[in-house]
């Protein structure tokens, strides 16, 4: 090692290491294990201690052991197919060492005759005599037997051995990098160094020791860095200075005028917060972040009423056009008749498109609603001020940033997400965004009473369909998403559908990812104008779209579903003053887990406890979406066992931004466990 203190050998290419070729390396790359460091992380799972010398006659079959002995005789069939074999024994008994692929001149070297050996690997018998295939360890010195060998779970291609050896090597070469925390924290960790800490977690004598504090430290260090990054980048982007937008608040009095509620307490606050943003000299980038019919839609146009008060254009971007045409219909009720605003829609004549470009370059339009068609590199804007951003929780860090650089300096933005996370996880995958909370429903709201039914129930279940739709109301059917196979979706909701037709006729509708998306529009269109009854889908029902007439959804083999999802499928419904209903049906024989989860979502509303519910149940990585969001896995970290470093690094980086501390100084704790190329342009 030439410089050891740089952290460069870790990042290095594998092929850096004594031992590893071309061959391992592809192995290992296969694995996503492409430096260095990314080795550190696959841990011991169990060792082996083959420093305990057995006798011959002792030895148990199955297991690895070491034995002594004296090589006595060789066969060598010198036939394909039949191994070589070495006749040993001790004062004890014999035992065979039978070699495949070994050349004769390679056995007789390690097993001289008459010579004592020891020899080590797993015991068999065979024809009523004990064997060892392929031994491993095999030396004329037992002391050489290394005392205890970790087993990896091991990647195939790659023996135990080579990587024990490997691993070993890393641990002698480990750079010592010089602290980067301060004493305070260190503290809190019994002054465990990094190098010290990675040198215990590959000790055989402290796998899965989770509580110790060289554990923790590893994992604060994981969870500090992804927040520190994090907070880094929206430090810059905070940086960008922009024109304050100016209005005063007599549009947005008049819009609420015409609302028939009263904003709640937390709509007010978010607002606050949106507002202080536009008005301040730096540029917004905040998330609005609220449970299923929290109200958002409301905050962003009052927001963007007030944007177009000071004179600057606004675009809404939803993922779906029937969403952005619902937010369209909205605005056009709320706001006052002399503000233009326009849908750009795929489906409009190609003379209209071009009016609405036209108009949006002379800012004669002042707000423009859509899908992401509305940022066409042809589309160009006189003076867009703000970018509202609509059910787009599977951004990903990196998609953000791009975001965060779209319509120039001046422009604010404002992301909406209804996926409610735990808290812990608010840093890990918001940390670059301001938040504001809307954890609040309109009071009017009845809450949706949650039943759960066996499958052999479903006769009582169409009844009530019955009865509601009797009753005027109008019933999602989901049926189970499947993700492996969409064909058995298909199959399913079509079964479904054909079922239910024979008992509802004329009233049934069907949606399933087979749909292209101009027809799926078409489809719900017709259900959101009650010429269906019942929609029966597989795809999970466009989000954040108002049915306000919609009632009951009934969710087939609901514990396929997350919690979190099963919440969100459920706030389709009970958008309205009617009691609503959500009937969960499973197939019988629930597990123990699986009735625990169902009873939270009957006694909770509450998407936030839900979700934290959900990430104890199963684990983070599962939680709705965030999967595809680009949010890495933690290597050691956990956001429900290890909550409190979780907190302890939101409480440091809150540190760091309000003194403004220099950061170099993590410089290379950022570059180990962030590579992403996001933090080049930070330290
Ligand atoms: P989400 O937060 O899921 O996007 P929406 O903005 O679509 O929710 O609002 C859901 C419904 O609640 C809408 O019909 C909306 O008109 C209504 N709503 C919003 N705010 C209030 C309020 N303060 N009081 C009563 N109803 C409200
Ligand atoms: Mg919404």
């Amino acid at each position: 090692m030439k410089n050891r203190n740089n952290y460069n050998y870790l990042l290095s290419d594998l092929d850096n290491l004594v031992g590893v070729g071309k061959k391992t390396m592809m192995i290992l790359k296969k694995k996503n294990i492409n430096n260095i460091f990314d080795l550190l992380w696959k841990l011991p799972k169990s060792y082996t201690d083959r420093s305990v010398i057995n006798k011959i006659n002792e030895l148990q079959i199955g297991k690895i052991s070491t034995v002594k002995v004296i090589p006595i005789k060789y066969i060598f069939p010198r036939v394909r197919n039949l191994p070589n074999k070495v006749i040993c024994e001790d004062i004890t008994g014999k035992i065979n060492c039978i070699f495949f692929n070994s050349y004769e001149g390679y056995i007789k070297k390690i097993l001289p005759l008459n010579e004592e050996v020891t020899i080590s690997g797993k015991i068999n018998i065979f024809k009523n005599q004990y064997q060892i295939t392929n031994p491993t360890y095999l030396s004329k010195d037992s002391s050489i037997i290394e005392k205890v060998h970790n087993k990896y779970s091991l990647t195939e291609g790659i023996t135990e051995k080579s990587y024990n050896k490997i691993i070993k090597q890393i641990l002698q070469n480990l750079p010592l990098l010089k602290e980067w925390h301060d004493i305070k924290i260190l503290k809190k960790f019994g002054n465990e160094s990094w190098n010290n800490s990675i040198i215990k977690l590959h000790d055989p004598n402290n796998i899965a020791n989770y509580k110790s504090n060289f554990y923790k430290r590893l994992a604060f260090d994981e969870i500090f860095s992804s927040f520190l990054v994090k907070s880094q980048i929206r430090k810059k982007i905070k940086k960008i200075k922009k024109d304050s937008k100016k209005f005063t608040q007599i549009s947005y009095s008049n819009t609420l005028k015409k609302l028939r509620f009263d904003l709640t307490n937390d709509q007010n606050k978010a607002l606050n917060d949106i507002n202080k943003d536009l008005t301040s000299k730096s540029k917004m980038f905040r998330l609005l972040q609220g449970d299923v019919g929290s109200g958002k839609t409301i905050v962003s146009l009052i927001s963007a009423l007030n944007v177009i008060e000071s004179n600057f254009q606004v675009a809404l971007m939803a993922p779906t056009e029937i969403l952005a045409r619902q937010h369209f219909n909205l605005a056009k009720e709320l706001f006052p008749k002399n503000i233009s605003i326009q849908l750009l829609s795929s489906k409009s004549e190609n003379s209209e498109k071009k009016k609405i470009i036209k108009n949006l370059a002379n800012n004669e339009i002042k707000m423009i609603f859509g899908t992401h068609a509305i940022f066409q590199k042809k589309i160009i804007f006189s003076k867009l001020g703000y970018i509202i951003i609509d059910e787009q929780h599977k951004f990903g860090v990196r998609q953000r940033k791009l975001l965060s650089d779209k319509g120039g300096k001046n422009c604010d933005i404002l992301l909406m997400s209804a996926t409610p996370i735990p808290r812990t996880l608010t840093m890990t995958i918001y940390g670059d965004m301001d938040v504001s909370l809307i954890k609040e429903k309109p009071n009017h709201r009845k809450e949706v009473k949650t039943y759960s039914k066996p499958e052999s129930k479903i006769d009582d279940v169409i009844n009530f369909v019955k009865k509601e739709i009797n009753n005027g109301s109008q019933i999602f059917w989901v049926c189970p998403l499947i993700e492996e196979s969409k064909k058995i979706d298909h199959q399913s909701s079509v079964k479904k559908f054909t079922f239910l037709k024979k008992i509802f006729p004329n009233k049934v509708g069907l949606l399933h990812g087979k749909i292209d998306i101009d027809e799926k529009e078409k489809i719900l269109y017709k259900f959101l104008n009650k010429e269906y009854s019942i929609l029966v889908s597989t795809t999970i029902i466009e989000v954040g779209i108002d049915f306000p007439n919609a009632n009951v959804i009934v969710i087939e083999n609901s514990n396929k579903f997350g919690l979190s999802q099963l919440h969100q499928l459920r706030g389709r419904v009970g958008r309205g003053s009617k009691q609503s209903s959500c009937i969960l049906l499973f197939k019988s024989n629930l597990s123990q887990n699986a009735k625990k989860r169902i009873n939270i979502l009957k006694n909770s509303n509450d998407g936030f406890e839900i979700s934290e519910e959900d990430m104890k149940l199963r684990g983070f990585g599962d939680l709705l979406g965030f999967k595809q969001s680009g949010i890495k896995n933690f290597k050691l970290a956990d956001p429900v066992q290890n909550e409190d470093l979780f907190i302890l690094a939101e409480k440091e980086i809150q540190k760091i931004e309000k003194n403004n501390h220099d950061i170099q100084r993590y410089k290379p704790l950022l570059k180990l466990y962030d590579q992403a190329d996001i933090i080049n342009d930070i330290v």
